[in-house]
């Protein structure tokens, strides 16, 4: 399932894994069983890919990056040096009286979480979990994100709130730190991409073929069914 990829030879790659043709996994890298990676990924010296994590294709993961069980990224995402995900809520070490390791496969206790195609996550971010991060939102460098984050939006912070919108090439369009932006056409002038914005969010891109893009009001949009929290209340605050 690996030909066409490129692996240094210290890097482990365990049982079941697939690389797309086209990927290069660097130095001391560990990709556990069951991990996929598409095509013409980059996986970066000393990055940890668990059990069964999913990656699509061109994606770029930076050096020292922990990707735990439960992370399913799309395409074109980029997840920055030593940034962290997590997934699970109530995490320990043993079962209640200390006498043997909790498994650290995926259990009862593991939470998921989505990164869709075109994120950006920057150097040392804190990913939770059990939420999804929208097509072509910028996670700023050491923000916390702890709620998901609608598409084409930055946020910054710990906890991470959002800011601005952003356009495919991660420059901000408008600002949200002054609550909504007017509704109306938005252009990127380096891209010449216009967007349409309404109540706070893009609702079209010219690039998008389409696709529908989802807002925070309607989660099941997002595949949060697994979702507790209250995201839309939270990022309208
Ligand atoms: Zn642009």
């Amino acid at each position: 399932m690996n030909l066409g990829a490129f692996v240094h030879p210290t890097a482990i790659i365990e049982d079941a894994v697939s690389l797309g043709p086209g990927t290069s996994v660097w130095d001391n890298a560990h990709l556990r069983r069951g991990a996929v990676v598409g095509s013409d990924c980059i996986i970066g010296g000393k990055s940890y890919l668990a059990n069964s994590v999913r990656i699509g294709d061109r994606c770029k993961i930076n050096a020292m990056v922990y990707v735990c069980s439960g992370v399913s990224m799309g395409d074109g995402v980029m997840v920055a040096a030593h940034s962290t995900f997590t997934n699970d809520f109530y995490p320990r070490a043993c079962v209640n009286d200390l006498s043997a390791l909790r498994p650290s496969e995926v259990d009862d206790h593991t939470t998921f979480t989505t990164v869709q195609d075109g994120v950006t996550i920057g150097a040392c971010a804190t990913i939770s979990s059990d939420i999804v991060i929208g097509r072509f939102a910028v996670v700023a460098m050491g923000a916390v994100v702890t709620r998901s984050v609608p598409a084409y939006t930055l946020v910054m912070g710990s906890p991470a709130r959002p800011v601005a919108l952003v356009c495919r090439c991660a420059r901000p369009l408008v600002g949200l730190l002054d609550g909504n932006p007017p509704d109306g056409d938005y252009t990127c002038a380096p891209c010449a991409i216009t967007y349409r914005v309404r109540d706070g969010g893009i609702v079209s891109d010219p690039l998008g073929d389409g696709i529908p893009i989802p807002r925070m009001s309607d989660p099941l949009a997002l595949d949060l069914d697994h979702s507790e929290g209250d995201a839309a209340t939270e990022l309208a605050g």
